[in-house]
């Protein structure tokens, strides 16, 4: 068996929302311990693109390969697209880590309950050791003395923390963050940013769509920048955010460049 050295690859995935064409045959490879980062001007596609990647939206057409499996699609007599096989899914979603823009955690449950959800319920594991693990998670994001706060108590970027924290309790191979800080008042991006960074030098997998262009540049590996669903340039992103090609990478990098 030859090794894998991707994450996740996705081959000539298209989308499309009625007659609105959102991805139009995209492909990209995340490397394995490496920060893919994606870029682009809001409504290029890239939410499209990162929740197809665990099938959150499923692909009219393309694969999804993670490690070893090939997430597949096809259209029901209906038109609607539909994962090929629902139990492989839920088999590689255990794998990947997601976090949103909006946080997403249970307002009824206390942070120390939302960490424990997906270990006890999901993954079956024993309390002890998922409670212990949980812990030293929500040490790592600063967090300790907040275990049994709820949401609602919490500053956005204290939320955000506990979001990343919850997705770590899986143990994912990769983890996958849709905009982290766009929700965050500015004086809370840094504190997320700085967990995102440390969770990167450990040489965690990640595919993050971000609008902080210095973080992205600072963080990842190879960056692509998507216009209207599909990838206008990538590359290592010292030259895609230096020395852009594309005149449409050019304008969109204007404000910074
Ligand atoms: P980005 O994350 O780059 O801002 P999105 O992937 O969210 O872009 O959206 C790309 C396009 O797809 C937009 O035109 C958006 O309105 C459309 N879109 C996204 N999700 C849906 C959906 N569930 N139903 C219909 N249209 C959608
Ligand atoms: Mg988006």
């Amino acid at each position: 068996m030859t090794a894998i050295s991707y994450a996740v690859r996705a081959e000539h995935i298209h989308k499309s929302f009625g007659s609105n064409e959102v991805l139009r045959g995209i492909s990209f490879t995340a490397e394995q311990g490496k920060v893919l980062s994606i870029i682009g001007a809001s409504g290029s596609g890239k939410s499209t693109l990162l929740r197809c990647v665990n099938h959150l939206v499923v692909p009219d057409e393309g694969l999804v390969h993670i490690g070893a499996e090939t997430l597949r699609s096809h259209k029901q007599r209906d038109g609607k697209a539909v994962s090929s096989d629902t139990r492989q899914l839920e088999r590689v979603r255990a794998r990947l880590g997601m976090v949103f823009q909006n946080f997403n955690l249970w307002s009824h449950r206390n942070v120390l309950q939302n960490l424990l959800e997906g270990p006890l319920h999901v993954q079956h594991r024993p309390k002890a050791e998922a409670t212990e693990h949980a812990l030293s998670l929500l040490a790592k994001v600063g967090l300790s003395d907040k275990k049994d706060a709820y949401p609602s108590e919490l500053s956005g970027g204290q939320q955000q923390r506990v979001a990343i924290a919850r997705a770590l309790a899986m143990n994912p191979d990769v983890l996958l963050f849709d905009e982290p800080t766009s929700a965050l008042d500015p004086e809370m991006v840094g504190e997320v940013l700085r967990v995102i960074r440390q969770l990167a030098e450990e040489g965690r997998s990640m595919i993050l769509v971000t609008h902080e262009m210095r973080f992205a540049q600072d963080v990842s590996d190879h960056t692509l920048f998507m216009h209207n669903g599909q990838i206008e340039e990538e590359g290592p992103p010292d030259q895609l955010f230096k020395q852009p090609k594309s005149q449409r990478l050019r304008q969109f990098l204007q404000p910074t460049y």
